[in-house]
């Protein structure tokens, strides 16, 4: 790529060490202009660090980070067309909201006039749903309130990326998903780019356009978030995002028979030949029909329910299966053959299509 790249940020064989330990090893990322892609992992796999990378926080201890096609190497993080906001808001306590979110624009040089930051402030807020809140202090706001205020810092300057760190961890769920919502809704009217950092799945599959799997401080998988969730590249991808049920299982000699931990053989011969020997199935839990025992079901595998975890518009069941374990089972309630919930100590039939089984290495 050159200049004329029309990726906003590109990671070129970026790896960064702190001592002896390793925080992202070898990685090699592109996101589009104007994308929003969300930096998906465990605690500790390097999410925060790649950030930190983009903003101008860290530098790579080798490769290059480019922003727009230009490399960042010695670039401070205030020249960087760059703003983040920081999962702790780093707000000034003492400051009200406009003075908060004006204090870059007071700093500019060259100077920007009173009127012209007036407006860019009120412009802001009203982006965030905070128009009239401008001379509030920030410990008369709420966590919600807060985080929308350092929301509006970061965009006053009209950087051509954010970078947001966790940035709803610590708003309570119902807050969250609006703010996701708006967020979205943000970002596509603003049309610059943004990279969300978060280990929450969910959260990552609902906003973005690009999904960026992290493990061990590399990059397992990057794609859109039904081929995240439809076409887990590994285990650990299907395990991290969604819930997964698994199954170890042998490859039999004709490539097309799986072998149960049961004893119980499973055709797969619509898949092209694997190899003969030990793998792990992958199953969704809405991949797999529960029914009741006295329907008249050639299931494959039966069990019991022990569980039955009731979601409002779907149940959750969690069912022992002899020889195999427990199985998670998530039923619409509303597509339940049954008009009643099915109980748990109910022995049950599970069926599934062998199709939307994920076969993995074992
Ligand atoms: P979390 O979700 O917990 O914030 P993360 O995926 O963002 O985690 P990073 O903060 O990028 O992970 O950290 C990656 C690794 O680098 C971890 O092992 C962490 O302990 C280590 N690390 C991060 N910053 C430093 C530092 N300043 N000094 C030493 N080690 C660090």
């Amino acid at each position: 790529m050159t200049s004329h790249s029309v990726n906003d940020i590109e990671f070129r064989s970026v790896s960064k060490s702190y001592g002896a330990v390793t925080a992202v090893s070898d990685i090699n990322l592109q996101v589009p202009k104007g994308a929003f892609v969300a930096l998906l992992g465990p605690s500790g796999c390097g999410k925060t660090t790649c950030l930190r990378m983009i903003g101008g926080f860290e530098q790579p201890t080798t490769g290059d980070v480019l922003i727009n096609g230009k490399p960042m190497n010695g670039v401070q993080a205030h020249q960087r067309p760059v703003n983040m906001v920081f999962q702790q808001y780093a707000l000034f306590p003492h400051f009200n909201v406009e003075q908060n979110v004006s204090y870059g624009l007071r700093q500019a040089r060259p100077k920007i006039s009173a009127p012209e930051i007036s407006r860019r402030v009120a412009e802001a807020l009203e982006m965030v749903r905070l128009g009239g809140f401008g001379k509030r202090r920030i410990h008369e706001m709420s966590g919600g309130q807060q985080q929308r205020v350092a929301l509006a810092r970061a965009l006053v300057n009209k950087p051509s990326v954010l970078l947001l760190d966790e940035p709803l961890a610590a708003l309570d769920k119902k807050l969250r998903t609006a703010m996701q919502i708006e967020l979205q809704t943000l970002q596509r009217e603003l049309g610059i780019t943004f990279v969300l950092v978060t280990h929450d799945q969910e959260e990552a599959l609902s906003m973005s356009d690009l999904v960026c799997v992290m493990n061990a401080g590399r990059i397992v998988q990057l794609a859109a978030p039904q081929e995240v969730y439809d076409k887990p590249r590994d285990l650990f991808v299907a395990d991290f995002v969604g819930k997964t049920n698994r199954m170890a299982a042998t490859v039999e000699a004709d490539g097309a028979t799986l072998r149960l931990a049961d004893g119980s053989a499973l055709s797969i011969g619509e898949r092209s030949a694997l190899p003969p020997g030990a793998v792990t199935l992958a199953l969704r839990p809405e991949a797999i029909t529960l029914h009741r025992q006295n329907q008249s079901i050639s299931g494959r595998l039966s069990g019991v329910v022990t569980h039955r975890i009731f979601l409002g518009s779907s149940v959750e069941y969690s069912v022992s299966v002899n020889g195999l374990g427990n199985f998670l089972i998530t039923a619409d309630r509303h597509v339940l053959s049954e008009s009643s919930l099915v109980e748990p100590n109910e022995r049950v039939v599970l069926s599934f299509n062998p199709d939307a089984a994920h076969i993995f290495p074992a």
